[in-house]
């Protein structure tokens, strides 16, 4: 049996938050979980936070009592043991190996063997993790963009020891929420977007801090002759450039020199994107 009618959602921040209410307004019950009580009033804030970004920016949501029923859908709680009732349980909890090992070890001594466990992790491969699991052709990863409601795809990647109709039928899951989901044939750090994305932005900032253009010009650059809305520093604001400088400080894949420079010229003067009113721009 996989059919997903239940969710549960570890980890209530930016992606555990928006991944349940978007789970709940396209119809699921969702049980999202986290560590504390402070956790869980900082999610209900995020889910009226939602709740109005969704009224504003999702066509439709403005009527009728959509929005109010997938508030009524989700509830909250501390015990690990309520959310592993769930026909799927999706994890998005801080990205640290050891920390999301751990969570699948005590999840799957509570749940039932037929629970499909999914990972929302950016950088880190379902193989990292599958040992944990208790249940390998019941693992993979579910792959969420940020701000799931406007940027909508689910990828989908499994290890070696996924079975396809579980592949399947978060495939159809995705779907079911509302993303267009994208099977990734063979586990890749990055899936598609950021295997895409990430040498883009850092070759953006790569032109930047070698002095070859201008931050605008490099911008201005892509969006003419592509047609793409955004340049790469233009991105790299809207993004937040703690997230750059963290995957360019990864050891393995890392580019010291260019972690360094963002650093230096503009982490350390508070510039840290849209957010902070200024990044490689600045914002009213
Ligand atoms: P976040 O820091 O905003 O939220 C993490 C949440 O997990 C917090 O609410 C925290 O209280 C909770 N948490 C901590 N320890 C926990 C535990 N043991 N059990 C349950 N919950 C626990 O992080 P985020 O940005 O939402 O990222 C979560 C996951 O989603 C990561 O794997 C990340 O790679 C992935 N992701 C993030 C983005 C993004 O743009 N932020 C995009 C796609 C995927």
């Amino acid at each position: 049996m996989t059919d997903i009618t239940t969710v549960a959602v570890l980890g209530t921040g930016v992606l555990g938050s928006q991944i349940a209410f978007q789970s709940a307004y396209s119809g699921f019950p969702v049980v999202a979980y986290d560590i504390s009580e402070e956790a869980l009033n900082s999610a209900r804030e995020r889910f009226e936070r939602l709740a109005a970004t969704y009224r504003a920016e999702v066509p439709g949501a403005a009527e009728g009592t959509r929005v109010d029923d997938a508030l009524a859908r989700l509830s909250l709680t501390t015990s690990l043991a309520d959310a592993a009732k769930a026909d799927l349980v999706i994890e998005a909890v801080p990205e640290v190996l050891d920390l999301k090992r751990e969570v699948y070890s005590r999840l799957s001594e509570l749940a039932s063997e037929n629970t499909i466990f999914a990972t929302n992790s950016s950088t880190l491969l379902p193989s990292d993790i599958v040992d944990f699991t208790g249940r390998p052709e019941r693992f993979l990863a579910l792959h969420f963009a940020n701000r799931v409601w406007k940027f909508n795809t689910g990828e989908v990647m499994g290890t070696e020891h996924t079975a396809p109709e579980v592949f399947d039928a978060v495939m159809r899951f995705a779907d079911a929420i509302g993303m267009v989901p994208i099977a990734i044939r063979k586990e890749k750090a990055g899936y598609v977007l950021n295997s895409l994305l990430v040498p883009l932005l850092n070759a953006g900032m790569g032109l930047a801090a070698g002095g070859y253009a201008s931050v605008a010009d490099i911008d201005k650059t892509w969006r003419i002759a592509t047609g793409a809305p955004m340049g790469p520093l233009q991105m790299l604001d809207v993004i937040g450039l703690n997230t750059p400088y963290n995957i360019l400080t990864h050891s393995s894949t890392g580019d010291q020199a260019l972690a360094a420079w963002l650093k230096e010229n503009y982490i350390d003067q508070g510039k840290l994107g849209v957010a902070t009113g200024e990044g490689f721009y600045r914002y009213a």
